[in-house]
C-alpha cells in the first residue's frame, strides 16, 4: 500500500503546497506542531534519510534552507528546527523520507522541546565506539 506522503504526491489526498518543482514537493504539515511547520519532501520515493541518494538530498536541503529562510523573513520566526527521523524508535511516522521545518517563536502555542539527556559513559569505551563507526566508514 502507498504511504500518505506517495498519496499527496499522485494527487489522491489533498495537501496545502508551500513548494514543488520537478523532485521536490513541500506542504504545511497538518498538525502544526508551531505555525508554519513545513515538510520537504522529494518526489521519489525513498525510506527515509539514509536511504536518500545525495543528489536528491540536495535538492530536498535547499528547499528546506530556503522555506526556513522565508520562515524566518515572514512569520517573525526567531529561529527554526530543521529535522528528520529514521525509523520509529527516532519517531519517524510516515515510511517515506522528509525533512521538517519547524520555525520557532518566543512564547505561543505548540512547540516541542528537544532535551538531549546525557548518561554515564565511564562504563564505555569510547575511543573503541569511534573506531567501530570509523571503520564502517572506510570500508564503504
Ligand atoms: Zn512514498
Amino acid at each position: 500500500m502507498k504511504d500518505v506522503f506517495c498519496r499527496i504526491i499522485d494527487g489522491e489526498i489533498p495537501s496545502t503546497k508551500v513548494y514543488e518543482d520537478d523532485d521536490v514537493l513541500a506542504i504545511l504539515d497538518i498538525s502544526q506542531t508551531t505555525k508554519g511547520h513545513t515538510l520537504v519532501i522529494p518526489k521519489k520515493h525513498y525510506d527515509n534519510f539514509l536511504a536518500c541518494p545525495l543528489e536528491t538530498m540536495e535538492k530536498v536541503m535547499a528547499v528546506a534552507q530556503r522555506i526556513g529562510q522565508a520562515e524566518m523573513g515572514v512569520l517573525g520566526a526567531k529561529g527554526v528546527n530543521i529535522l528528520t527521523n529514521v525509523g520509529e524508535v527516532a519517531g519517524q511516522s510516515v515510511n517515506h523520507f522528509h525533512v521538517h521545518v519547524i520555525p520557532r517563536y518566543i512564547g505561543g502555542e505548540g512547540g516541542f522541546q528537544i532535551t538531549m539527556k546525557g548518561q554515564d559513559t565511564s562504563g564505555m569505551d569510547l575511543p573503541r565506539l569511534a573506531m567501530q563507526i570509523s571503520d564502517k566508514l572506510k570500508n564503504e
